[in-house]
């Protein structure tokens, strides 16, 4: 390796051969396989973007991670190992994919896509379920609206509201969507306060 890591290019590191034709087949399968879910919501051209792209982000990151267990079942150098991690860079692919599947779903829903960050939806994720339910013994209401709960079944844990007598599940973003039947954009602008 010479020229130092500026001038690594992760599209043209050393690959071995078929490299680039398994990825490219692996994201075929999976948008194959994406369409075969919903042939119609497809046919929408930025819901056909979004699942391209949705299998992109899955591809670099599988293909990162099974390459770091290759290199390492093949003894590569660490330092030539972590070069290639560093250029793989999957957290930033995970985050895309995050975003892509979140707007994915909005749109699926039908509902309106604000252009929110990720960093607003994690920032309204920290918020506390407790702070929206009146809560007795640890317990509170299911917010279910279609089960009539007269004594409370849901109990709150880890960020999560679950209601053992209905199964409704859902962070303090579903909680909030439910209880105010407001939208997602709606209730992520409500927890940050906007
Ligand atoms: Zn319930």
């Amino acid at each position: 390796m010479n020229g130092g890591i500026d001038n690594l290019d992760i599209l043209n590191f050393d690959a071995p051969k078929g490299y680039w034709e398994r990825i490219r087949q692996r994201e075929r399968e999976l948008i194959a396989d994406m369409k075969q879910l919903d042939p119609i919501f497809v046919s929408d051209s930025r819901l056909n973007y979004l699942t391209e792209r949705i299998a992109e982000y899955k591809t670099r990151i599988d293909t990162a991670n099974l390459e770091w267990d290759s290199d390492i079942k093949h003894k590569t150098p660490l330092m030539e190992r972590l070069c290639k991690w560093y250029l793989a860079d999957v957290d930033k692919w995970k985050r895309r994919l995050k975003k892509a599947v979140l707007e994915m779903v909005m749109r699926l829903r039908g509902e309106e896509w604000g252009n929110l960050s990720i960093e607003e939806i994690e920032l309204a994720r920290q918020a506390d379920i407790r702070d929206f339910a009146d809560s007795r013994n640890g317990m509170i209401n299911c917010i279910n609206p279609a089960h009539q709960d007269d004594k409370p079944s849901m109990s709150i844990s880890r960020g999560f509201a679950n209601c053992f007598a209905c199964g409704w599940h859902g962070n303090v973003i579903d909680f909030v969507m439910t209880k105010y039947n407001i939208d997602f954009v709606k209730a992520v602008r409500m927890l940050n306060g906007k």
